[in-house]
């Protein structure tokens, strides 16, 4: 059988071969960005699925997100015949959910229980305070998100908080109420997922025993990521540890990460997780990767150069056989709107030279930082994808879909209920909503069935929304996904109202594209084109794919109640899988997937990712580092993380840029380069503009601003204005950045013409010169944000 593999084998070092056929025992792979630390996890998955070590039930694998989910199935599947669909590979997140639906009933949820994403937690928190009384400015709904977050990563119920002030104790009463509705309503937070699959584990030695039983080997990826709660799950499952419940007869675990790469504490993960791991697993092998078979040695020079900077790290080396390769350039400009345009000027440069759109990756340190790139290259007209930010399944008008797809798989679901009991507009009045809420209330029931009790004529019109509903859930039980989608977009009038809607068409594109998402999400899947709603999905029939019984399932007490321990992903609805999908993988911008497009994310959604081009933008003191970070150590230190992260995805080619100003929540910042820079080696960089001159003691903010660059507003200058020798950043007061000169002459609610767009109207007029934009509503095409100086408008008069 190695033979079979041995392609693959000879693939990899003397340092991965040792990893990937390791025996069964557990095992920590510490290395730097790079060095095949996937490849190895997805290498060694494949060598013990060929060789018969384990079936693929008995695999568990964790990453960090769903494209490595996704991409971890694609490599395994073009290395072996496996059905890798049913197998448990996935994030945590979504192994729990999985886990969760397998054990509904043991978990305390309904079959068809729905996940809250953090915007509809927000809105549930919202309705709760509201009806509570709750005072929303010493409690803000977005605080106690957070604040409950935080509880469930600890593992921590309303009743194992310690309660010692009383501002604390009214927190923990909200965060109980919030517990009793999502109960009530069916609906799990992501928190959640997590801290309930761990206590039902926990709880239930059955269940816990035949997973201990069942995962021979469960492999997580970004290990140094992981959290408190996530690595007592991974005890819990792999029987490891001091709890007393733990047998000893779990698994073996493999955790490789990168220590360098911890960029999530700000959400409670532990590096110490990976000390912790190597004790309490009396981990005997520690294996060290130390060749990058990524970058060439310019950008990994930069990278370890960068990162020696830090004090804490568990330390290991890195190197390159690769050349030297190109210098890491870097780029000074005038400002954020120069910056991006020199940016996409060199795309296309690139393009030119032929190197795929998707090649080439944007990272920035802040969400808000795209706006001004996304402009310019819309305006370049030059495709590109967003991961993060207005994500397509959190747009307005698909989560008004989403929401009537998960009242008609689950009616009690209160949230969808009320966010589209009166939309599209059917007269009905808040006061009839409140009515209807008390009675639910009153009664501890869903909203759904506490309709009847209301009379008169509100009574009548919800009464009339809930039937239409439940015909439509009867119409659609043996519909195929695509269909239930078309059918609910036509009779909840969504379409319709976007229709009659003077900006709806954008809107029916996405509600369109829902469509397009929900079959390509049937295909992907492999539920079979014609899947029924409803139905059980067969499974494609695999050679290696295990049968219940062939998962050490047989001769078990546990074989004789298929519900409980089915393997879920075999037993979930296309529908119930496609809301699951929508809630847990809001991250990609569906309108452009598939197309070769630039790739623009934060460095944090980059991790674990490479591309050929990278471009690391806003390199500027108060925005990488982080503005928040500039005045404690580890918060610095992590700021270097994730700019070694950013540096590491680099395979070619690597530009740094930074901006001498910037406009960042409707002010003028005037930004030193970032200290990053000071700690990179000269030699690997060229400078594509000149140099800016080291600060001059005593003050001042560097004397080089005068290199040339013709700022036409004169917004560059305002350096001499009150500025301090601190570093960070200063807002300009705003008369600073005075638009006197507008060449453009343009107004607030003035009317203009624009040749793709048609009239329009300025909403906001930001910047001078040429960093001049205007945010401009036009009816046909919804509000856009553009650049004066690229765009052709004529005043209407
Ligand atoms: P990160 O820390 O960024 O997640 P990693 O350690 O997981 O990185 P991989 O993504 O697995 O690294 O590998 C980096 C690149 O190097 C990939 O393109 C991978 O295919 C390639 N690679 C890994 N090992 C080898 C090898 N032995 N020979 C050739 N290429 C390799
Ligand atoms: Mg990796």
């Amino acid at each position: 059988n190695d033979t079979a593999l041995s392609p693959l084998l000879h693939n990899l070092n003397p340092e991965q071969l040792v990893a990937v056929t390791l025996p069964a025992e557990h095992a920590l792979i510490l290395a730097g960005a790079g060095s095949g630390k996937t490849r190895v996890l997805t290498t060694r998955i494949a060598w013990l699925l060929q060789n018969g070590y384990v079936s693929p039930g008995g695999i568990l694998a964790v990453t960090f997100t769903n494209k490595a989910a996704k991409e971890m199935k694609t490599r395994l599947s073009a290395m072996l015949p496996v059905n890798v669909n049913g197998m448990w590979i996935g994030t945590f997140h979504g192994l729990c959910n999985r886990f969760l639906r397998a054990h509904y009933k043991n978990a305390g949820l309904p079959q068809a229980f729905q996940i809250l994403d953090t915007q509809d937690q927000l809105s549930a928190i919202k309705r709760l305070c509201k009806q509570h009384n709750i005072d929303g400015e010493r409690f803000p709904p977005k605080q106690m998100g957070w604040f409950i977050g935080n509880c469930k990563e600890e593992g921590l119920r309303p009743k194992d908080v310690v309660a010692s002030d009383p501002d604390t104790r009214k927190k923990v009463e909200i965060y109980q109420l919030y517990e009793d509705q999502c109960q009530r309503e069916g609906v799990v937070d992501f928190g959640e997922l997590m801290l309930r699959s761990y206590e039902l584990l926990r709880d239930n030695t059955a269940i816990r025993e035949h997973y201990q039983r069942r995962f021979r080997h469960i492999l997580i990826d970004e290990f140094q990521d992981t959290n408190k709660l996530q690595y007592a799950w991974i005890k819990m499952i792999a029987g490891q540890g001091s709890d007393g419940l733990l047998n000893g007869g779990g698994g073996s675990v493999l955790a490789v990460g990168d220590d360098d790469q911890s960029i999530y504490a700000f959400r409670g993960a532990r590096v110490g997780n990976m000390t912790d791991f190597v004790r309490e697993f009396a981990v005997q092998r520690q294996i060290k990767l130390e060749e990058n078979y990524r970058s060439y040695s310019n950008i990994l020079d930069s990278a370890n150069a960068l990162i020696s900077h830090n004090s804490r790290r568990l330390g290991k080396n890195l190197r390159t056989a690769q050349g030297a390769g190109e210098p890491v350039r870097v780029y000074e400009a005038p400002s954020d709107f120069l910056e991006a345009q020199w940016m996409v000027d060199e795309m296309k440069q690139l393009i030119r030279d032929d190197v795929e759109r998707k090649e080439i990756a944007v990272l920035y340190r802040s969400n808000a930082q795209s706006r001004v790139i996304e402009t310019t290259l819309f305006n370049a007209a030059i495709p590109y994808r967003v991961y993060g930010g207005q994500r397509f399944f959190e747009r307005k008008e698909i989560k008004d879909a989403l929401a009537y797809l998960r009242i008609l798989e689950n009616p009690n679901d209160d949230t969808s209920f009320l966010r589209v009991v009166n939309f599209p507009a059917r007269g009905i009045g808040a006061r009839s909503l409140e009515l209807l809420q008390d009675e639910a209330k009153a009664t501890g029931c869903s909203l759904h069935d506490a309709v009847s009790t209301l009379t008169g004529r509100p009574g009548a019109l919800i009464a009339g929304f809930v039937a239409k509903l439940d015909v439509l859930r009867e119409q659609t039980a043996d519909k195929t996904l695509k269909d239930i989608v078309t059918l609910m977009l036509d009779q909840s009038g969504l379409l319709e109202h976007y229709r009659n809607d003077r900006e709806g068409e954008d809107r029916i594109e996405n509600l369109d594209e829902l469509v397009n998402a929900a079959e390509s999400f049937v295909m992907q899947e492999g539920f079979g084109r014609e899947a029924p709603g409803m139905a059980q999905l067969a499974s494609a029939p695999n050679a290696l794919t295990q049968s219940p019984a062939s998962q050490g399932l047989s001769g078990d007490a546990l074989n004789a109640a298929p519900d409980e321990f089915g393997d879920t992903g075999e037993t979930l609805s296309p529908l119930q899988a496609f809301l699951t999908h929508a809630a847990l993988e809001a991250g990609d911008n569906m309108a452009a997937a598939g197309q070769d497009a630039i790739q623009l994310m934060t460095v944090h959604s980059s991790k674990g990712l490479e591309f050929d081009c990278v471009f690391i933008t806003g390199m500027e003191e108060g925005l990488f580092p982080h503005e928040n970070s500039l005045s404690d150590r580890d918060g610095l230190e992590e700021e270097r993380r994730l700019a070694y992260v950013a540096i590491t995805r680099a395979r070619k080619r690597l530009y740094l840029s930074h901006s001498q100003t910037r406009m960042l929540h409707g002010q003028t910042r005037f930004n030193l380069k970032s200290r990053f820079f000071d700690e990179l080696p000269e030699e690997c960089l060229k400078y594509l503009t000149p140099k800016q001159q080291p600060m001059p003691a005593g003050g001042g903010f560097g004397g080089s601003w005068g290199n040339g660059y013709a700022t036409n507003s004169g917004a560059g200058r305002a350096y001499s204005t009150g500025a301090t020798a601190s570093f960070g950043t200063y807002s300009a007061p705003q008369k600073e950045v005075a638009r006197k000169e507008d060449p453009t002459g343009l107004q607030k609610g003035q009317k203009v013409f624009h040749a793709k767009f048609g009239e329009g109207t300025v909403l906001t007029l930001e910047g001078a010169g040429d960093d001049a934009r205007a945010q401009i509503n036009f009816p046909r095409h919804g509000t856009k944000w553009l650049a004066l100086s690229v765009a052709k408008l004529t005043p209407v008069p």
